[in-house]
C-alpha cells in the first residue's frame, strides 16, 4: 500500500498508466528467468523487463563483470582513452557484417534512434524518413514521431522535429489477424516456408511498391523497420518484404536502419541479429535492450562512409560508453556465446511456438501464434472468423490470471490484443511447459 502511494503521489503519474495488473506485483528480487515478489511469491518472467534481460536476471557472469568494474572505475568521459570502452566497441563490430564497423554507445534506444535519425538526415541531406506501420521506435520527441502505434504517442509528436517524416502508417501491413483488418489473413498454419513467415508474396511487394510510387516522397533520408515488430506484437514480414522495401529506399536515396533493439542479441534464435533473417544488410543498426542484460545502454552501429560525415560536425554524450556498461555489456556478448543462449532462444522457442501453436487450434480466443526465437506473440480474438480484437476487459482478466498463477507476461499490438512472450534467453523447455499448463488452464476456465 506504501508503495502505491508513492507511486501515486511522487512517481511520474505514466508510471500509474503502465501499472497493467489489478492486484500490482511488488518485484523484490531476481535469478536468471525468476522473479520473486516481496512476499515471497516466485514467478517465471516471460517478459525480461520488456525484452531486456538477454541472459538472465542477475546473471553471475555478468554480474562479476559489473563488480570488477565498480571496483576499478564508475566513469571517466570519451576525452580519454580506457579500456572498456575501446575493447567493447571492437568485440560488437565483430558481430557485425562489413561495412558496418564504426560503433556510437548510447544510453537507451531512443537515444540510438535519434542519433541515427540525425546521421541519416546529415548523410543523405534529405529530410523524409519513413516506418512501418505499427512500429515503435522510441518515446522521445524524435523517435516518437517515427513510432507509428498510436498508443505510445502523443498528436503533437509529428510536429517535434519529424514534420514531413512520412513515417507513420506509410505501409499498408502485410500481416493477418485483427492487427490490420482490411488485409487477408496470414498465421504460421498457412505458411509453408522456412522461415514460418511466407504468404502470397507477390500480392504484398506489388501492394509495397503501389505505397512508394503513391505516397513516399522522391527523396528520403531513411527508412527505419524492426525485423520483427516487438511493441505491435511480433509481427513479421512477408518473405523478401524487406529486402524489396530496402532496395525501393535506396533508389530514393535513403539509407536503411534496422532497429534492433529487440530482435538482436540472438532472440529471433536464428541469427544474431533479425535482419540477418531477411538477407539483408542495412545502413545501420540500432540496438538496446538486450545489449545490456537491463543496465541502461544502446548503440548505433554504422559503416565508415556514413561516420565519416556525421565527424564533420560535433557529437557528444556524457554517459555513452560509461565503463561500468562497457564491462557489463562485453560481458553480455561472452556470455550469450558461453551458455549458448542464441541456440536455446531457437530450440526453446521453436518449441514453445509449436506447442502454442496447438492450444490456437483448441481455442477460439486464440486467433494467431506468430514469431521467431524469443520473440513471440500470441493474437487473442473474439472470435477465429471475426478476428476481432479480444476487447481489453478480457485481455486483462486472463493477463492477471496468468501471473496469478506464477508467470509474467506482456502484452502489445496496436489493440492491445497481443500477449507478448519475450522471456531471459536462459529460459528451459521445462519452463515453457510450465507456462503452457497455465495458459492452457486460463484459457479454459475464461472460455467456461
Ligand atoms: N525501438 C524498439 C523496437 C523498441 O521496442 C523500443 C522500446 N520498447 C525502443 C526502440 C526504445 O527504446 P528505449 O525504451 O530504450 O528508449
Amino acid at each position: 500500500e506504501r508503495m502505491m502511494e508513492i507511486r501515486r503521489k511522487n512517481c511520474n503519474p505514466m508510471i500509474m498508466k503502465v501499472t497493467s495488473y489489478k492486484k500490482p506485483v511488488f518485484i523484490h528480487q531476481g535469478h536468471m528467468q525468476w522473479l520473486w515478489d516481496v512476499d515471497g511469491k516466485r514467478y517465471l518472467d516471460l517478459f525480461a523487463g520488456v525484452a531486456t534481460v538477454s541472459v538472465g536476471h542477475c546473471h553471475p557472469k555478468v554480474t562479476a563483470a559489473a563488480e570488477q568494474q565498480l571496483k576499478r572505475l564508475w566513469h571517466t568521459t570519451n576525452i580519454y582513452v580506457y579500456p572498456p570502452l575501446h575493447e567493447y566497441c571492437e568485440k560488437l563490430a565483430s558481430y557485425l557484417p562489413d561495412p558496418l564497423k564504426v560503433v556510437y554507445l548510447t544510453n537507451s534506444g531512443s537515444e540510438a534512434n535519434d542519433l541515427a535519425m540525425l546521421m541519416a538526415r546529415l548523410y543523405t541531406g534529405n529530410f523524409d524518413i519513413i516506418t512501418f506501420r505499427g512500429s515503435y521506435h522510441g518515446g522521445s520527441p524524435q523517435t516518437m514521431g517515427l513510432t507509428s502505434n498510436a498508443a505510445y504517442k502523443y498528436p503533437i509528436a509529428n510536429g517535434l522535429g519529424c514534420t514531413n517524416t512520412m513515417c507513420p502508417d506509410v505501409f499498408r501491413g502485410p500481416w493477418g489477424g485483427s492487427h490490420c483488418r482490411d488485409s487477408p489473413v496470414q498465421t504460421i498454419r498457412e505458411c509453408s516456408c522456412a522461415q514460418g513467415y511466407c504468404m502470397a508474396n507477390d500480392q504484398y511487394i506489388g501492394q509495397l511498391k503501389e505505397t512508394f510510387a503513391t505516397s513516399v516522397p522522391s527523396r528520403i533520408a531513411a527508412f527505419f523497420g524492426e525485423p520483427i515488430q516487438g511493441v505491435g506484437g511480433a509481427v513479421q514480414y512477408p518473405k523478401n518484404y524487406l529486402k524489396e522495401a530496402y532496395k525501393l529506399v535506396r533508389e530514393r536515396g535513403g539509407v536503411c536502419i534496422a532497429d534492433e533493439v529487440q530482435t538482436g542479441f540472438g532472440r529471433t534464435g536464428s541469427h544474431f541479429w533479425g535482419f540477418q533473417g531477411h538477407d539483408v544488410i542495412p545502413d545501420m543498426v540500432t540496438m538496446a535492450k538486450g545489449i545490456g542484460n537491463g543496465f541502461p545502454m544502446g548503440a548505433v552501429v554504422t559503416t565508415p562512409e556514413i561516420a565519416a560525415s556525421f565527424a564533420k560536425g560535433v557529437h557528444f554524450n556524457t554517459f555513452g560508453g560509461n565503463p561500468v556498461a562497457c564491462a557489463v555489456a562485453s560481458s553480455v556478448l561472452d556470455t550469450i556465446k558461453e551458455d549458448g543462449a542464441q541456440q536455446n532462444s531457437l530450440n526453446v522457442g521453436t518449441y514453445l511456438m509449436t506447442e502454442l501453436a496447438k492450444l490456437r487450434d483448441k481455442y477460439e480466443i486464440i486467433g494467431d501464434v506468430r514469431g521467431k526465437g524469443l520473440q513471440i506473440g500470441v493474437e487473442m480474438v473474439k472470435d477465429k472468423a471475426s478476428r476481432e480484437p479480444l476487447p481489453p476487459e478480457a485481455m486483462s482478466e486472463i493477463f492477471e490470471d496468468i501471473k496469478d498463477m506464477g508467470a509474467l507476461i506482456g502484452k502489445g499490438g496496436v489493440y492491445g490484443q497481443t500477449f507478448r512472450i519475450q522471456p531471459p534467453m536462459c529460459i528451459t523447455k521445462d519452463d515453457v511447459d510450465f507456462f503452457l499448463s497455465v495458459l492452457n488452464k486460463v484459457v479454459h476456465s475464461y472460455m467456461d
